[in-house]
């Protein structure tokens, strides 16, 4: 219906604080965190069904079994969606609780990419940002790889985001 009534996609101007939502994160998360330490990406493993997470889950979306094993995975992988953000001012967005624009990650003016990044050996998508990639360059199946934080603190934000593999 929609599709009928606009052809084209539109943008809306706006303002969307993201960054002043605060997340409790659950409990299994520290598990992630820790391997985040060795720059290690560690996801959960139903042994009914063969679906890893990541982030982890205590109880498997697809057969609803309780799951307590783990694996390690890859921090390559695959994009399977993204969204572009208006042009970005300082100030006016957060990632990980950072402004992108004062840790460098972007320019001012330059757009945000977030990807939704499906590791090699997961089931499941891990919400993150694309870096060093120009918003065409964007695409549903682009190779890319984890940015990890020089020194990992055990933190989500030890994995800055993504970039493209050249
Ligand atoms: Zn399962």
């Amino acid at each position: 219906m929609s599709k009928k009534v606009r052809k084209e996609t539109i943008a809306v101007e706006g303002v969307w604080p993201v960054g002043s939502y605060v997340y409790k994160a659950p409990l299994l998360y520290q598990e992630l965190l820790e391997g985040f330490k060795q720059k290690k990406i560690i996801g959960s493993l139903c042994t009914g069904c063969g679906f890893v997470y990541v982030p982890m889950r205590n109880i498997c979306g697809r057969c609803w079994r309780k799951i307590d094993a783990r694996v390690t995975v890859s921090d390559k992988g695959t994009v399977r969606s993204f969204t572009l953000s208006q042009a970005v001012k300082r100030g006016q967005v957060k990632v990980l609780g950072m402004d992108p624009v004062e840790m460098g990650w972007l320019k001012e003016g330059e757009r945000l990419i977030m990807v939704l990044v499906n590791f090699d050996g997961t089931n499941s998508k891990y919400t993150t940002i694309l870096l060093n990639a120009k918003p065409e360059e964007a695409h549903i199946g682009m190779r890319v790889q984890a940015v990890w934080k020089e020194k990992p603190e055990g933190k989500l934000s030890d994995i800055i985001g993504v970039e493209p593999i050249k």
